[in-house]
Parts: C-alpha cells; sequence; structure tokens
C-alpha cells in the first residue's frame, strides 16, 4: 500500500504537475476529496509561501541574536554554566522541571529537574556535547522559536532525535507565520523508537509523538502527518466550542457518539470522525491549500484566518509577501 502510495505521488508528479518544483499551481488540487487521502497529500510541496529551512548557520545566528550582553555563573540542572543569561534561561527552560508537570507530567518536563553534566561551561557547547554538534543547536532553536522541548533526557522518555529527522519537523514548523509563535511554549516533542498504540497504524499523535512507523514515510507524507497533529495543538480548547461545531452541525448522538450534521463541509473523509480531526484537517487545508478551502468552505476558511492564523494567508502566491 505505502509503495502504491508513493508510485501514485511520483506519477502525478510526471504528468499532471507541469511545474514540479517550480511555481506553485493549485488550481489542480480543486476536488479535494477527490485527490487526497489521508498522507497522499500533494499540496505540501506545492503549497506557497513555503520557506527554506533554516541552515545551521542561521540557527546559530537566531541564538546568539538572543544574548542580552549580560553574562552570568550559574548551575542549571546540574551543569555549571557561564554563560549569557538568556541563554542560560532558554538551557533551563529545556532541562529544569516544569512546574506545570504537576498537573500534566505527560506533557512537560515532569519530575525532578534532570541533572546533565556536560564538559564545557557554555550553553551552545553543552547542548552539542549533550546531543550531539547538529542536533544540539536544532534542539535550542526549536525550544526558542515554536516552544517545542525536544529533549529526550527531560522528558525522560524516547530517544535522542536523528537530526536530519528533527529538520524534517523545524521544516514544517518554518511553514507557520511567525505571528502565531511560538505554537506551545514547553510542550514535549518526542522521537519515541516503539510502535505507537494500536500497532503499526499509528505514525504520529498530538501529545506530540512520532513512533517507528514515521520513518517508513516519504517526506511528504511525513511534513503531512506532522501538520496534522500541529493542528491538533491549535485545536485545543477549540474544538468543542459552538463557534467551531456549528460550521459542520457536529452532534452528539444517543450513544454520545459525535456526528457531522453536514458532511459536505468536511475537506476530508477522515475529518467526519470528530470535531478534533475536523479542525486538524481543516487546518492542514488552510495552510496546504488555502485556495481550495476559501472556495469551497468560506466559513471554515474565515475561522481558521481569523481565529488560528491571525490574518496570515495562504491562498495565493502573491499573499505571500504580506504572512506576518
Ligand atoms: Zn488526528
Amino acid at each position: 500500500m505505502k509503495w502504491l502510495l508513493t508510485l501514485l505521488i511520483i506519477l502525478s508528479c510526471s504528468s499532471a504537475f507541469a511545474q514540479c518544483g517550480g511555481v506553485p499551481d493549485l488550481s489542480m488540487f480543486d476536488d479535494f476529496d477527490g485527490i487526497t487521502t489521508f498522507l497522499a497529500r500533494p499540496e505540501v510541496r506545492h503549497s506557497p509561501c513555503k520557506r527554506t529551512p533554516p541552515t545551521q548557520v542561521e540557527m546559530l545566528a537566531h541564538l546568539n541574536g538572543l544574548r542580552s550582553g549580560v553574562t552570568q555563573s550559574k548551575t542549571v540542572a546540574g551543569a555549571a554554566l557561564k554563560d549569557d543569561k538568556e541563554l542560560l534561561k532558554l538551557f533551563g527552560e529545556m532541562h529544569n522541571r516544569d512546574p506545570r508537570s504537576a498537573q500534566q507530567g505527560w506533557r512537560y518536563s515532569r519530575g525532578a529537574t534532570v541533572s546533565v553534566t556536560p564538559p564545557c561551561k557554555e550553553v551552545l557547547c553543552a547542548m552539542q556535547a549533550l546531543y550531539g554538534e547538529e542536533l544540539g543547536i536544532q534542539m535550542l532553536y526549536m525550544r526558542s522559536k515554536f516552544g517545542f522541548n525536544t529533549s529526550h533526557l527531560a522528558m525522560q522518555e524516547g530517544d535522542a532525535w536523528p537530526s536530519q529527522d528533527l529538520g524534517t519537523v523545524m521544516a514544517m514548523l518554518e511553514d507557520m507565520p511567525d505571528s502565531i509563535l511560538p505554537i506551545n511554549e514547553g510542550m514535549r516533542f518526542l522521537h519515541l523508537p516503539a510502535r505507537g498504540r494500536g500497532g503499526e497504524e499509528m505514525i504520529a499523535e498530538s501529545l506530540m509523538h512520532v513512533y517507528l512507523g514515521w520513518h517508513e514515510l516519504n517526506e511528504s507524507e511525513q511534513t503531512t502527518s506532522l501538520a496534522h497533529e500541529v493542528g491538533h495543538v491549535f485545536g485545543e480548547g477549540k474544538t468543542d466550542k459552538p463557534e467551531w461545531l456549528n460550521l459542520s452541525g457536529w452532534t452528539k448522538n444517543a450513544a454520545n457518539q459525535w456526528v457531522m450534521g453536514r458532511p459536505e463541509t468536511a475537506v476530508l473523509g477522515y475529518a467526519q470522525t470528530n470535531p478534533d480531526e475536523d479542525f486538524a484537517e481543516t487546518f492542514f487545508m488552510y495552510r496546504y491549500n488555502g485556495a481550495a478551502l476559501k472556495r469551497r468552505q468560506p466559513e471554515k476558511y474565515r475561522y481558521m484566518k481569523e481565529r488560528v492564523f491571525n490574518g496570515a494567508e495562504y491562498d495565493t502566491v502573491a499573499n505571500c509577501s504580506g504572512v506576518p
């Protein structure tokens, strides 16, 4: 099935998409139920306003740009460090116990502060010693810009992200407008070397986790699944509110199961599962096929624009310059 899926993507790129890798033409995705399945989503590559993922030099420039000019000597998470106070703060946010862990230990760094003993006193050097030359910088950048804590040491769970895979995650996160960042301060985003709950089917979930199955996907599918899970994070606190439920006429039946009253408003069959999946798929469609969502579901488009994307639009290439 996976091979068939991959082949279909390649075929569609060589025939229908005369502009593969060039200027995106999204008109061919207008019939989003007809073309897309859950993971085979060519929109990801063809979406307008894609940014180039940061290089190591750019990530270092971002981190050095955080410096306040005030140097401190401090023991943070067991590490005796001497560096700019803003970088020390960032290191602490990644490794110290998060106060929210008392209620939601599964989401934020839990239990006692993890004790690390890097062989150097500067934060960037310490991160590289603890996690690896590339990964250490990626993780600090990720925590600073997007909010996610990717430290398996701090969470005492999972294993170290392969640097290339965290690069794929960051490339997707760069698709989000700056005005809605950070996505969730301190929320975990772990790499778990196991099969997800439900066996081989589960590849990622909104806790946030990626599982072994995620590695078996191609990059477009990986990005699709990640963007879907990030959609769930943005949907928290919104999907049970009338403003969202009314857009598709969601109600509960006698068996307490969700029923979509107007299934024609689903951007994909899977979105009919429940209001959460409806939200995650609509979020995905807004970012990666905004033109089709605007034409087909203007009310859902307006909801995403105003309540999630802070006015940033991706329906035309011309809008890219105005993305905040
Ligand atoms: Zn989902």
